[in-house]
């Protein structure tokens, strides 16, 4: 046992058995099929506000829920700066610095070090598989690369992600495999899904690393604690503060509730969506709960989810009261260009596409909102992973990070295989030890 003290119960769970937080951490879903919520949510501690940096923030805050030593895991895991950017009145809070250039360097940095740590302290090791429409691979093969008791296999449509994505992708890293599949996404997908239920790769102890992972879910909750801090201190006040979270699986948007719920003073939620907005129809009225339909491709394509999975926990937890706390905005590609151009043109700053859709939201919200309130939105990738649409939103052609342009000239290693859960099971049989 460690010394966290809250417990962690499915959504499904009917009062059924609560888990401590390394059991949820290891298991991913819950065996009933839901998710792993904290039982109860402890009220920061007194003297939280005088951190110094998000580490800070991780060390004072995540203690109760997942141990001082874990806790001391993240804090190492997010050794990079998180800035709070001024945007006329307004900021940006950006999310991208890590080294993949997108926010899920957050969550996924923090899981690789939270599972390494948890299997040192029990024995054993998993092999995680990951399948890819983009950034969540990258972010988990550089979180994940080097890490004694772990290895990871990556599976991505061939031809069907951005040339900066592959080569961030097929980066040849310790304990990687990249397969890039004949197939879609959706074939990535139901092939790992068969290898977690297939008895012959049960020697691998296969595992997953994706945003449902109650790993993932808590230390993105410190850059909401962190970027309010940062904003009243630059305003001198504790103005009220509206978090504009640019939304597709919701996985972000729920940490920020859950950051409320640690007794985060004065803030409110926007959800932004781009078409894919089933959740800005349910806050509407206009959706039933779970009335989930297909995704639709668009140029924030992070945030093209049809069915967002952290939606049970926001709605089993939080029901109607959703209605209250969160407003959503639907933003749609042409209106996401005009925005990249027009806060270019405004203020000389290029946003992703993802981002973009944030601003245009809390443009809106704004509006009509009567009270003075402070926005921040939370920018969740590098303009440079998305070259195309800024250069045609903007003219302008960002200049990738070095961290990112380092991938162009790294040497890459893939494996191509055909979209079947044969092809794979041999592949990984072919060689179990990644670094072999
Ligand atoms: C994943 C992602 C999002 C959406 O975050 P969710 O937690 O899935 O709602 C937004 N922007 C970018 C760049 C992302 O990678």
């Amino acid at each position: 046992m460690t010394d966290a003290r809250v417990l962690y119960r499915s959504t499904r769970g009917n009062g059924g058995p609560e888990v401590p937080f390394e059991q949820a951490l290891l298991r991913g879903p819950a065996p009933d099929g839901g998710l792993y919520v904290p039982v109860d949510i402890p009220a920061l501690p007194a003297g939280w506000d005088a951190a110094d940096s998000m580490a800070d923030v991780a060390r004072t805050v995540l203690p109760p829920f997942v141990g001082a030593k874990a806790a001391d895991a993240v804090a190492d895991a997010l050794d990079f700066q998180v800035p709070l950017v001024p945007l006329g009145d307004d900021f940006v809070l950006e999310l991208f610095h890590g080294p993949t250039a997108a926010f899920k360097d957050v969550g996924a940095r923090s899981l690789a070090r939270l599972m390494q740590q948890a299997l040192e302290r029990r024995g054993g090791s998993a092999t995680i598989l990951v399948a890819t429409s983009g950034d969540t691979g990258s972010a988990v093969a550089d979180a994940f690369a080097g890490l004694s008791r772990l290895q990871v296999g990556l599976l991505y449509p061939s031809g069907g992600v951005s040339r900066v994505q592959e080569d961030q992708l097929t980066a040849r890293r310790p304990g990687v495999r990249a397969f890039a599949v004949e197939g879609t996404f959706d074939d990535c997908q139901r092939m790992v899904k068969e290898a977690f239920s297939d008895p012959a790769l049960a020697s691998l102890a296969l595992s997953s690393a994706n945003s449902i992972n109650v790993g993932r879910l808590l230390p993105q909750t410190l850059y909401y604690l962190w970027g309010a801090l940062q904003a009243r201190r630059s305003l001198g006040s504790e103005d009220d503060l509206t978090m504009v979270v640019p939304s597709g699986n919701l996985g972000n948007l729920t940490a920020g509730l859950m950051a409320q719920r640690m007794g985060l003073p004065g803030v409110r939620f926007v959800a932004a969506h781009n078409r894919n907005d089933y959740f800005v129809r349910f806050l509407d009225g206009r959706a039933e709960a779970y009335g989930f339909g297909a995704s639709v491709s668009t140029l924030s394509n992070a945030m093209d989810v049809g069915a967002p999975s952290n939606f049970e926990r926001l709605h089993e937890d939080l029901g109607q009261q959703l209605r209250e706390q969160v407003e959503g905005e639907t933003v749609d590609d042409a209106t996401t260009l005009q925005r990249m151009r027009v806060t270019y043109e405004k203020h000389g700053y290029l946003a992703c596409p993802h981002t973009a859709v944030g601003l245009e939201a809390w443009s809106r919200v704004k509006a009509r909102t009567a009270a003075e309130r402070r926005g921040v939105v939370l920018a969740t990738a590098h303009p440079a992973k998305f070259p195309e649409s800024v250069q045609r939103a903007t003219g302008v052609t960002p200049t990738a990070p070095a961290a990112l342009a380092a991938f162009q000239t790294a040497p890459k290693l893939v494996e191509r295989i055909s979209a079947t859960a044969e092809a794979l099971r041999a592949a990984l049989l072919d060689r179990p030890d990644f670094n072999a």
